[in-house]
């Protein structure tokens, strides 16, 4: 059967391993991978560089918004690893965005309207051609309400805290406790489902996929299993 390029949404939590599934699913594919949260924590970083940033979490939304057209984000594939980096006009930004004290300020920054309504625009643009994996927050409800592919990932909050900061331990950081990470993930959830702007909610025809007691290898086959029945191969 004819194999139809199509849009493929990835929404959830954070801590989901939702862009783990969404980076697997598009090598598998050959599509193209986008993750939406390294732009809103790009931004957060640029705004912890800029002296944007309070040591209270509040944002200067005024200065933010006049500067939101010096910030340009772009991806490149490391040579070495063939993984995917985020960059910051310019710079390769992929570890610093992943720090705590961008986790810690980046909802905030992710609930101002002006800075969600030029990353958004730039994500629609990205997917101009389709073939394209966008994992986020809001994909399926407002990037792309068309998507032919909508996922909804959740887990407790407990298991996304413990994936988390074996992350972190892996990448060598063993400043923050558990309980640290678990207070992160569950303030990020509490700001992004109550934001006035596209809040984080399940697309009424959105898949919903909860991995708490699922392997890495399960999800994937199950999201390869859903791909194949939507794009008709
Ligand atoms: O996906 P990740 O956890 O890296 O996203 C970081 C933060 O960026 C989220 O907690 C959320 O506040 C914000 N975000 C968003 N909309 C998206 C992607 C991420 O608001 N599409």
């Amino acid at each position: 059967m004819e194999q139809k390029r199509i849009i493929i949404a990835i929404d959830g939590f954070s801590s989901t391993g939702k862009s783990t599934m969404a980076k697997t699913l598009a090598r598998r594919i050959g599509y193209a991978y986008i993750d939406t949260g390294a732009m809103y924590r790009a931004v957060t970083l640029y705004c912890i560089e800029n002296g944007l940033a309070a040591a209270d979490g509040t944002i200067d939304e005024q200065r933010l918004t006049q500067q939101l057209d010096k910030i340009s984000i772009t991806f490149g594939v490391n040579a070495e690893t063939g993984q995917s980096e985020t960059y910051l006009n310019g710079r390769c930004v992929e570890r610093e965005i992943r720090d705590m004290r961008v986790s810690g300020l980046v909802s905030n920054v992710a609930k101002i309207a002006a800075v969600r309504h030029a990353l958004v625009a730039q994500q629609q643009a990205m997917g101009k051609e389709k073939g394209i994996v966008m994992d986020g927050r809001d994909i399926g409800t407002v990037v792309f309400p068309d998507a032919e592919m909508k996922v909804y990932v959740t887990a407790s909050a407990e298991t996304r805290a413990h994936r988390r900061h074996d992350e972190l331990l892996a990448k060598g950081d063993t400043t923050v406790t558990y309980e640290e990470v678990l207070q992160n993930v569950t303030e990020r959830d509490r700001i992004d489902t109550t934001r006035a702007e596209s809040p984080l909610r399940r697309a009424d025809d959105a898949y919903t996929l909860d991995n708490s007691h699922m392997t890495i290898d399960e999800q994937n086959q199950w999201l390869l299993d859903l791909y194949h029945k939507i794009a008709g191969e």
